[in-house]
């Protein structure tokens, strides 16, 4: 019998393309030698160009997929994506607080990249509230940011805001700000503890922040310390990135797989 690897339990919604959402994150973990347990919180019906509608789970659905596991196998990390609505928020939150020893990763998504609505209400609170206070990584973008820290006035600004609320480290991923590099911040211990500059790539991608933030879980699942658990998954993002294919009619995917279709190849190809 194959040792188990270690499960990181995942509350997301489903996308039916693939992209984003529960199939990214069990692609990244699965990539990452981690085992997905996902809680699905909402069913949305999105193609790569947009979002055409979604609908969040019962409560009580999500509560109970979510204790089935834990009551079932042991569980190495957390991984928060989409989570709906406030009550699902609050029902999420109450679970949590009875595991406060294992690590919780929070990607405090609202809206897709391109600015679709993937929350029946406003969530901030929620987040600000209930599962910021514990959670050890959350990872938003700069507009994420500004928005869950409105009265700061600079990114470091916002980080502080939000390590103020109790998480322990931020993450402010740069994609979204005019600068030719990307570059990403780390924050902890109430300072910026790294920066990480990557090569800006063309072109847009959908669930880049998903396989982001479920590549962090993954490595704090394996025991990475924060700091090179972030920066081993914003390597390996960069790279799903750099191997994006594209097959619909709008965003690249990120290639969570990249690593073992190299593996593939013949070694002709590989010389050239
Ligand atoms: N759909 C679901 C279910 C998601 O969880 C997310 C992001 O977390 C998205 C869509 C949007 O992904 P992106 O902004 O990368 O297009």
């Amino acid at each position: 019998m194959a040792e188990a690897p270690p499960t990181v339990l995942v509350f997301a919604g489903s996308d039916p393309t693939g992209g984003a959402g529960a199939t990214a994150d069990a692609l990244t973990l699965a990539s990452l030698g981690c085992h997905p347990a996902i809680v699905v919180t909402a069913v949305t019906a999105q193609d790569t160009t947009g979002i055409k509608q979604f609908n969040c789970m019962e409560t009580e659905l999500v509560i109970a997929q979510a204790r089935a596991v834990l009551e079932d196998m042991p569980v190495a990390a957390f991984k928060l994506g989409m989570l709906g609505n406030s009550q699902i928020a609050a029902a999420v939150s109450s679970i949590l607080e009875d595991y406060p020893d294992i690590p919780l990763i929070v990607d405090p998504v609202q809206n897709s990249g391109r600015g679709d609505v993937l929350a029946e209400d406003m969530l901030d609170d929620a987040l600000r509230s209930l599962i910021i206070p514990q959670a050890t990584l959350i990872t938003p973008n700069s507009l994420e940011a500004r928005r869950l820290a409105p009265d700061a006035d600079t990114l470091d600004a916002c980080a502080q805001k939000l390590m103020s609320l109790g998480c322990e480290y931020v993450l402010i991923t740069g994609t979204h700000e005019n600068t030719p590099q990307v570059i990403h911040r780390l924050y902890g211990n109430k300072r910026q503890l790294e920066t990480f500059e990557f090569e800006r790539l063309p072109g847009g991608y959908h669930g880049s922040g998903c396989t982001l933030a479920s590549a962090c879980a993954g490595s704090l699942a394996h025991g990475l310390d924060p700091v090179n658990a972030v920066g081993e998954a914003l390597q390996y993002t960069w790279e799903t990135l750099k191997h994006a294919y594209r097959s619909g009619m709008g965003q690249n995917l990120p290639n969570r797989l990249y690593w073992a279709w190299e593996m593939d190849k013949p070694e002709s190809d590989s010389e050239t």
